[in-house]
Parts: C-alpha cells; sequence; structure tokens
C-alpha cells in the first residue's frame, strides 16, 4: 500500500498512527504543512523505513508563513520530499494570493537551484496558475498533483508538462473526480488519503484506506485488484528512483 500524501502530524495521536503505517508496512509520503514542523514530523519517521517526510508550506498558510522560507532553505538539502506546497484559489484566500504565488515560485526556485526534488502540489481552484508556475520554473523537479480537481483541459495541459498524479477514496467517490482519473496516464497515477483532513465514511482517512483507493481504480480500468497494486507498485518504483532512495 502506499500513501503518498497524508499529514501524520496532525492525527490525533500522531505516534500510534505512524506506528500503525509501520506495522502494516505502507510507504508513505508525510507531508508538513510549515518548515517549521519539519523537525518534528520527520521524527516520526525515524526507524520507519517506509515512511519519508516532505517539507513544505502549505498555501492555505503561506501568507503567514513566509518568514520561514529561511527555514525551508535551511531544511531542504536534508529531504528528496517536498510538500505540501502550491497555490489554492478559494474566495477567502483571494487576499493573499500574491503571498501565495511569491512562495510557491519560491520554492520551485529553491527546489531547482538544489538539483530538483519530488513535489506533492496543491492546486485547489488554481490549477490554471499551479500549471503556469511550473511551465515558468521547469526545472524543479517531479511534480506530482495532489486530488486534482481541475478541468479536463487543465489536466491534459498537465499531463503534458509531465506532472504525476495522486488520488484518494475522497477523490474517487465522486462522479468528476473519477472522470479525471480514468483520463490519467495509468503511468502516473499514485495512490493518497491526504488524511486526516479527507474523510471517508464520516470519519478521518487512515493512510490504510489507500486500499479503497486501489479498490476504485480496479473498478475504472477494469482490471483486478492485485494487477492495481502492481502497477502502483511500479510507478511508484519508478517516481521515486530506485536506487536513489535506500527505502527500495
Ligand atoms: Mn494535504
Amino acid at each position: 500500500m502506499i500513501d503518498l500524501h497524508c499529514h501524520l502530524d496532525l492525527y490525533p495521536n500522531p505516534r500510534e498512527t505512524a506506528d500503525a503505517c509501520k506495522l502494516k508496512q505502507i510507504f508513505v509520503l508525510s507531508m508538513t504543512t510549515t518548515p517549521s514542523a519539519w523537525e518534528g514530523t520527520s521524527a516520526l519517521a525515524a526507524g520507519a523505513a517506509r515512511i519519508r517526510t516532505a517539507l513544505g508550506i502549505h498555501p492555505q498558510i503561506a501568507h503567514q508563513r513566509i518568514k520561514e522560507l529561511d527555514l525551508f532553505e535551511r531544511f531542504l538539502p536534508v529531504t528528496r520530499y517536498v510538500g505540501e506546497v502550491g497555490l489554492d484559489g478559494s474566495p477567502e484566500l483571494r487576499v493573499h494570493w500574491d503571498s501565495q504565488v511569491t512562495v510557491f515560485r519560491r520554492v520551485l526556485d529553491l527546489c531547482r537551484k538544489i538539483g530538483g526534488r519530488v513535489l506533492s502540489i496543491h492546486s485547489r481552484r488554481a490549477a490554471s496558475a499551479v500549471l503556469d508556475s511550473l511551465e515558468s520554473s521547469p526545472h524543479g523537479g517531479t511534480s506530482i498533483l495532489h486530488w486534482f480537481s481541475g478541468t479536463k483541459r487543465e489536466l491534459d495541459r498537465a499531463i503534458a508538462l509531465g506532472c504525476w498524479f495522486s488520488v484518494g477514496p475522497a477523490m474517487l467517490a465522486g462522479e468528476k473526480g473519477r472522470a479525471l482519473v480514468s483520463t490519467m496516464p495509468r503511468d502516473r497515477v499514485l495512490t493518497e488519503t491526504d488524511g486526516p483532513f479527507a474523510q471517508v465514511g464520516g470519519r478521518a482517512a487512515n493512510p490504510w484506506d489507500v486500499v479503497i483507493a486501489e479498490n476504485e481504480l480496479a473498478k475504472l480500468w477494469s482490471v483486478p485488484r492485485h494487477e492495481v497494486e502492481t502497477a502502483l507498485d511500479e510507478n511508484f518504483r519508478r517516481l521515486l528512483g530506485a536506487g536513489e532512495d535506500p527505502m527500495f
């Protein structure tokens, strides 16, 4: 099982959730929403061969954390993974749009300078603006659009730009999400939960709820579950670069 985007540090008992992931041998990419959370969150991955921590500045709080870009730059050399970063075009955040763009562009630039990173990117109501940024700063690394909710046209553009996609139970529960996922190249799709923010069945999603996404993918792709698992496993290894990360 692979949860390419969740927030271990935001569960009520982060240690317990991290330990459960270890026990279940789930590959987890654990997001941070702010650079000052980096040390505490990466400590949750200590001794867990399959948990990696991503360094992030979440677009919804980027305007409050712009001063933490220095901290972002300081921690960037110690991780290959960046997230959660991106842009959010929700009406209530419009007033902070310029700060969001400044932070995201700076993040992409720092990633480029250091030779590229694997990025998990938020693009709610901002798909075109995120793609504009990726197009104008094309060497930040490998971009994974998490819970993509743009239009079909924006999806086509993202595919052409080489983006990957992480899709979860919440996205696959809706007609629009399923239609988008069915258009994504199967060799660039991975699973996520976005727990504990995202819900399944009225409760916070746990990383092991990616099985729900695997089942939905099996239906969408009309293949048995084990073939989905094999495809996701191959994608994961290709994405993160077998041999470059000691978890393989
Ligand atoms: Mn998230």
